[in-house]
């Protein structure tokens, strides 16, 4: 009886053991909760809307985004924003791109300042912020392709995201950024499925968390994993 006692208390503490080891092996190779990167489960093929200027065309509800083609991402932001949508683009691109993700950031350029972004020819701006009226009333924002990599499914040359006049804040710029990026919502994802709203998917839940200004360690792994 004391045998099998100590033989269970082993086995538990084996298991309690493998168990620790596991936990730490998932948090050093970094699996993410689901893959939620572009193409997922009912998103439109990337094309390349064509769709240059920042008005939100309120018919097309399959949002075309696609991949960001290359580690290295460019963005330039309108001077639409007001003076805290400015700050929150700033703080985004400087914390979100470079830090902890595997991208760079190329360049950022705000209109602001007389920068102007790069939208012919090969490459272009990856990531154009706008802060535009959205007429749909339930969206915080919108992103999409505008110019498709030549001869690629995956991969976008330019991205316009367009944030609405009330939806200028941190949570907002990441959420739309990631989908430029490629980022899918969880009930997107190839393979597991997680609730749009799952807290770690973090600024890219849907609908989104007004304190989840980051990406997370599961966007990030996505990001680095299997969409770089
Ligand atoms: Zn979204």
């Amino acid at each position: 009886m004391r045998v099998r006692k100590r033989g269970l208390r082993l086995t538990v503490f084996t298991m309690t053991a493998v168990t620790a080891f596991l936990v730490g092996w998932t948090a050093a190779t970094g699996t993410p909760i689901a893959i939620n990167a572009y193409p997922g489960e009912g998103v439109a093929n990337c094309q390349g809307w064509g769709q240059t200027e920042p008005e939100w065309d309120p018919t097309s509800h399959n949002l075309p985004f696609c991949r960001t083609d290359g580690p290295s991402v460019s963005v330039w932001a309108s001077s639409d924003f007001g003076e805290l949508g400015r700050e929150n683009i700033n703080y985004t691109v400087a914390n979100r791109i470079h830090t902890p993700t595997n991208l760079t950031l190329g360049s950022y350029g705000k209109e602001w300042l007389g920068a102007q972004p790069i939208v012919s020819g090969a490459p272009q701006t990856d990531v154009q912020y706008f802060m535009q009226p959205i007429s749909q009333g339930d969206l915080d924002g919108v992103t999409w392709c505008a110019v498709k990599v030549s001869g690629s499914f995956y991969q976008c040359d330019r991205s316009l995201i367009v944030l609405g006049e009330a939806h200028q804040g941190r949570v907002s710029a990441c959420h739309e950024l990631g989908h430029a990026i490629g980022l899918t919502h969880g009930t997107e994802s190839t393979g597991v499925d997680v609730a749009d709203d799952d807290p770690r998917l973090r600024c890219m839940q849907n609908p989104e968390d007004p304190i989840m200004d980051n990406f997370g360690t599961s966007n990030v792994e996505v990001i680095n994993n299997y969409i770089l």
